[in-house]
């Protein structure tokens, strides 16, 4: 049994992989089993943004792990998680400075929507077409797409969808029973699309009218992806609750919920064993002083400008293959007009490592440290594999 196939047999198959098996990495690069090397642009979906193999979330984890790995939070105070919340407090947007620390994205979503109903006592919640939010119930019923939510049904009550990018229909949906708008600042696995103008400013205003709470989905744009340190940034748009997790751990897992200064629960509300353990806040705490002491969030907005140059000259280049470029900062995609599938594996072929998002899209989440030499090894390679088309 070669490696793919032991990690097929034993596992319960929800995943398709690539035939790759990563050993190590550093930086943008990642490395198999061979020695072969791999410039790294999917990044475990948008979670190494401070690169593979970081050496300062490696030395606060070892750190970490030699002192104390486990210390919960229903029961123990813990100075390092007390760190990792002021923290936040101090980096999100506006006055949002509660967290309820977490272990992935989904159940960052999960604990902000039930955030939004206990707090507000009222129960629908309003997502958006091609919104994509996790895989657990609550998140998967916020989820747009059928193939991933068909299986599960009945989800949750109380879920609708409303176009994003369209404020028109949002006002018609909105009522005095709407919990909560949840809504990505900028759509990821949807295809990356970004904000009209005004939009999230607008879905803020229409919110307030009605006494709505908002709720950004940070989970893939968050800690400097996009050239801000949280997308709703850009747009001077700040929610009631944050989502983030992915990047917040330099690979550790770990997300959050955050919610604003006078919003509290009762006592027992909700829980995690593992959620803000010591390891994973000393790694989230490593991963954001990095982030802030290499000016990592000014450095996204320059390379990811960079980038897009170099992916629209290819796209004016290549009309009738690509129909746009899309996204901000280091969160790219080339929409195509075919499938992307055979150009990602023909990207893999020259050591080129990129995602999709959804079946036309290639999309970039790569280190926001990759170098412009990087930046141009792309180019390259994309230049010669839609040439060989
Ligand atoms: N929200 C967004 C915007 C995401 O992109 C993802 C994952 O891709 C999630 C939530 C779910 O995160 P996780 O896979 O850590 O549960």
């Amino acid at each position: 049994m070669n490696e793919f196939d032991r990690e097929d047999r034993f596992s319960t198959g929800v995943y398709s992989r690539q035939s790759l098996q990563l050993i190590e990495g550093s930086g943008a690069t990642v490395r198999d089993g061979d020695g072969n090397e791999y410039l790294d642009l999917t990044t475990g979906i948008g979670v190494a943004a401070v690169g593979h193999a970081n050496g300062a979330v490696a030395e606060a984890v070892k750190d970490q792990a030699e002192k104390l790995l486990t210390c919960s939070p229903a029961y123990f105070y813990s100075d390092v998680r007390a760190d990792l919340l002021e923290k936040l407090a101090e980096i999100t947007p506006g006055n949002l400075s509660r967290s309820f620390l977490c272990n992935s994205g989904t159940e960052a979503i999960e604990a902000s929507l039930k955030f939004a109903r206990s707090h507000s006592g009222r129960e629908e919640i309003i997502a958006t077409m091609r919104g994509f939010h996790g895989r657990t119930l609550g998140s998967l019923s916020a989820t747009w797409k059928r193939k991933y939510t068909k299986p599960f049904e009945p989800l949750i009550p109380g879920f609708n969808h409303v176009p994003y990018g369209n404020l028109e229909k949002l006002g018609e949906e909105i009522s005095q029973d709407t919990a909560a708008v949840l809504i990505e600042p900028i759509q990821g696995e949807g295809g990356i699309h970004t904000p009209p103008e005004g939009y999230l400013a607008g879905v803020r205003e229409i919110c307030d009218e009605v006494g709505a709470l908002l709720i950004f989905d940070e989970v893939q744009t968050g800690f400097g992806r996009t050239g801000e340190m949280f997308a709703g940034q850009h747009w001077n748009v700040t929610p009631d609750i944050m989502a983030i997790a992915k990047a917040m751990g330099g690979g550790v897992p770990i997300g959050a919920s955050i919610v604003r200064e006078d919003i509290e629960f009762s006592t027992g509300l909700h829980g995690s064993t593992f959620g803000g353990n010591p390891l994973s806040a000393r790694a989230a705490l490593a991963t954001i002083n990095y982030i802030e002491e290499n000016d990592l969030v000014d450095l996204a907005r320059e390379r990811g400008e960079i980038f897009k140059r170099g992916l629209e000259e290819i796209a004016s280049d290549n009309e009738k293959l690509v129909r746009e470029v899309r996204g901000l900062g280091l969160m790219l995609a080339l929409q195509l007009r075919k499938k992307s599938g055979p150009y990602l594996d023909k990207l893999m072929k020259k050591n080129i490592l990129a995602l999709p998002a959804g079946s036309s899209v290639i999309r970039f989440l790569p280190p926001l440290e990759i170098s412009p030499g990087e930046i141009d090894r792309v180019l390259e390679a994309l230049r010669e594999v839609f040439a060989s088309d």
